[in-house]
């Protein structure tokens, strides 16, 4: 399951960022060219953090839009998956946004 990869990445850097304390809340943003279902990765943070100061956190998932710009009109547009075309039909576009996952905030005590 590829949630479970990025999942644990998070966990990891959660968990060293806490330094011991406890995590009560993550929140974190990620592009929609990741393809991660939210559900599926808030199933795999329960499981990730079994056993660590994190375990019983709650995590807040944001799915942010991709945009890319193509080199065939030069117009901007939004990417709502894994589908790099820009309506004028050109394949050959710049990903801008979209394929970056970060932890926006964390609430620890
Ligand atoms: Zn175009």
């Amino acid at each position: 399951m590829h949630e479970m990869a990025i999942t644990l990445s998070v966990v990891d850097a959660v968990c060293e960022h806490a330094a011991g304390r406890r995590v009560h809340s993550v929140r974190v943003e990620v592009g929609a060219l990741c393809a991660v279902v939210p559900d599926s990765m808030q199933f795999c943070f329960g499981l990730a953090t079994e056993g660590t100061v994190a375990a019983g956190a709650r995590l807040d998932v944001d799915v942010q839009p991709g945009r890319a710009r193509c080199r065939t009109c030069g117009g901007e547009f939004g990417l709502s998956d894994l589908i790099l075309l820009c309506p004028c039909g050109s394949a050959d576009v710049d990903v801008l946004t979209g394929r970056d996952m970060r932890i926006l905030s964390m609430e620890v005590s």
